[in-house]
């Protein structure tokens, strides 16, 4: 019987497909006594030959997508796998106790655990004692005869159901075969949200009762434009989502009519319309979505998808393949921003009550100085290359600023002094912190430009944590008091002729993209499917008419007026 429900519209589109589900099975078993012990070994043997097996093709898909230091891991658990010391132990344990394998493998695995984070100070035994938790999972899968899910072993079109994604989860998805996402946990700005948009995958997050509606293999259709999630739909229902799913990829196809051509409004004025990426690996959606350049490179990933901190050369690669590609288009990349939801599990940050108003961002690069500056080095060095801009993320004074400034100054000082080649580069930050939209005014006699980050800057103006569906209803992009922030950056930044872009999800919204040019912001920046769709819209409008809608909005007293606003202006 068909079930439907509804959560966070999170990625445009509509999927049908197959449910794959990515959560923990059931892994418990119970203690027995075996006769046997030769078959019994033997079912060791088998259960670990078949772990290697999924292991390999996890791998190999990891190396594909993430590369192959992201592979490493997995190189690691084969090597737990092939172990002669350990598949010896199970089978003796076998021997002498008379004991089944599942019994015998969490016991000897255990111990190997146990011992090996009993040293405390040392961060690779550490990690091997995860390599065996992971391992022995995987062995007792094969020997319970149930199937671990991973997205890696994914090799049927589907849409992947999971209580939650991290941004790791997603990077490995293969667009060929994960046709949409859904999941109980999330919001639309989280990371993972923003990197389905990115891979033009429909998704639906929040949705709270994802896992526990939704079986494995049964039908499911997300529709990424609403929200609305429909389980094991009857025929009707089926044609009427295949028939939305069609009409969107023909709007997609006229959309692309726009590639070439730029953004100007019905009136003739000419706004950027960018793209956000968070690897070179990103750049074909840019360019075959023409946007006019990358408003956000996200450069944390980078760190992410490494096992160790990128070195100056290999960030320098990075940075200079993607302004060579934009071929002088501008490139606008933020230094790093770990914290929050993006760890490194090769440097592991403090434990803290709150991470997202924690040690994050300029936060640690002011503080982590050299590699602050090898970041930095790395960047003046591709500047070379290309039109480079550099933005520093959550900054909430000015002192933060010229800290940042000063030590960027001092590297391109010694670059230029070793007759290193650099180019021109702007310098600014992005507006994610209130205190800093407040004192825009300050801020921008010292800088090139702002970037406004509105993912944080509504989730630190609302006080509601952007990842957590709980509070999500205060995610209020058109909210006055969020509107009158961007207002007061805006008008700030154009007081001393500084360029205003805006590079949160709200950039490619498109009820706020008629308030945004109203009140005469720059640049819109977004991930790439949506440059066309903004790009179409703005020829529509008129920017006349759009101050007027501006001026309303700021003077209005809830979101959901401005959205009857908007909705009046631009029917
Ligand atoms: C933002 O906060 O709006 C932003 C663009 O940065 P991120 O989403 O990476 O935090
Ligand atoms: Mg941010």
């Amino acid at each position: 019987m068909a079930k439907n429900f509804k959560g966070i519209a999170a990625s445009n589109g509509v999927a049908i497909a197959k449910a794959y589900l990515l959560v923990d099975p059931d892994l418990s078993f119970s203690k027995t006594t075996i006769t046997d012990v030769t078959a019994e070994q033997a079912r060791v043997d088998d259960a670990l030959k078949a772990a290697s097996a999924d292991v390999e093709i996890i791998k190999a898909k990891a190396a594909k997508n993430l590369g192959a230091d992201e592979a490493q891991v997995f190189e690691a658990h084969l090597m737990v796998l092939a172990d002669p010391e350990m598949s010896g132990a199970i089978k003796q344990k076998i021997a002498d106790d008379k004991v089944n394998a599942e019994q015998a493998v969490k016991e000897v695995t255990d111990m190997y655990i146990g011992m090996f984070e009993a040293m405390t100070d040392n961060a690779y035994m550490q990690e091997r004692a995860a390599d065996i938790r992971d391992v022995t999972k995987r062995i007792l899968s094969h020997l319970l005869d149930v199937s671990l899910p991973n997205p890696a072993l994914i090799d049927e079109e589907v849409v992947l159901v999971s209580k939650d994604l991290t941004p790791s989860d997603t990077a490995q998805l293969d667009r060929q075969f994960v046709k949409g996402i859904l999941t109980d946990l999330g919001g639309r700005t989280a990371h993972a949200s923003i990197m389905a948009r990115t891979l033009e995958i429909p998704a639906v997050v929040g949705a709270e009762v994802a896992t526990q509606e939704v079986a494995a293999g049964v039908t499911v259709i997300v529709d990424g434009l609403t929200g609305d999630v429909i389980v094991d739909p009857d025929a009707a229902t089926l044609a009427t989502y295949q028939q939305k799913a069609a009409d969107y990829q023909a709007q997609r196809a006229e959309w692309a009519l726009l590639k070439d051509q730029q953004s100007t409004s019905a009136d003739g004025k000419t706004f950027v319309v960018g793209a956000n990426i968070g690897s070179p690996k990103d750049l074909p959606a840019v360019l075959d979505n023409g946007a006019e350049g990358v408003g956000l490179y996200r450069t944390e990933f980078l760190y992410m998808e490494s096992d160790h901190l990128p070195t100056e050369d290999e960030q320098f690669e990075a940075y200079k393949a993607v302004v060579e590609k934009m071929a002088g288009k501008p490139v606008t990349v933020r230094t790093m921003d770990i914290g929050g939801d993006k760890h490194l599990s090769y440097w592991k940050l403090p434990e803290e009550e709150n991470p997202f108003l924690g040690y994050r961002a300029i936060r640690i690069s002011l503080d982590q100085t050299e590699i602050f500056r090898t970041q930095l080095r790395a960047l003046l060095r591709a500047s070379a290359f290309g039109n480079l801009w550099i933005m520093f993320p959550m900054i909430a004074t000015l002192a933060e600023f010229r800290a940042a400034k000063q030590i960027y100054t001092e590297e391109r000082e010694k670059l230029a002094a070793a007759g290193v080649a650099m180019g021109d580069v702007k310098l600014g930050i992005m507006i994610e912190i209130p205190a800093a939209a407040m004192l825009a005014d300050k801020f921008a006699k010292e800088l090139d430009f702002f970037s406004i980050g509105t993912n944080d800057l509504i989730g630190y103006t609302m006080a509601a944590d952007r990842g957590n569906d709980k509070v999500a209803y205060l995610y209020q992009p058109y909210n006055p008091s969020i509107l009158r922030l961007i207002n007061n950056v805006i008008t700030a930044a154009h007081k001393e002729g500084k360029f205003v872009a805006m590079c949160g999800e709200m950039a490619g919204d498109p009820v706020a993209v008629p308030v945004l040019m109203g009140l005469g912001l720059d640049e819109f920046s977004m991930s790439a499917p949506s440059v066309l769709q903004t790009r179409s819209l703005m020829k529509k409008l008129n920017t006349a008419d759009m101050k007027v809608l501006a001026e309303k909005a700021l003077d209005a007293e809830t979101n959901d007026e401005v959205i009857a606003l908007v909705e009046a202006a631009v029917k």
